[in-house]
């Protein structure tokens, strides 16, 4: 599974990184929501890849997100 996070819409709100704070995290200078590195696709703090053990929470998140952003597939 691969979650994009659309940042540029992105409130800071925390949700994602309270919900799924293995997969997601806030990024220091912009403080927008960010994939940890370690799941990163091509470098890209936008996107990343879901191991099978976080594919329910970061499911959750992108649920919970309160301006829908988060796509997962
Ligand atoms: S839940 Fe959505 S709006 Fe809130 S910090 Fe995460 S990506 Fe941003």
């Amino acid at each position: 599974m691969k979650a994009t996070i659309d940042r540029s819409d992105c409130t800071s709100c925390g949700t994602c990184w309270e919900t799924c704070p293995t997969f997601f995290e806030e990024n220091p200078d912009d403080h927008l929501s960010q994939v940890i590195e370690k799941f990163r696709l091509n470098g890209n703090c936008a996107e990343g890849s879901v191991p099978d053990e976080l594919e329910a929470c970061v499911t959750d998140a992108a649920d919970l997100c309160p301006v829908s952003i988060i796509t997962v597939e």
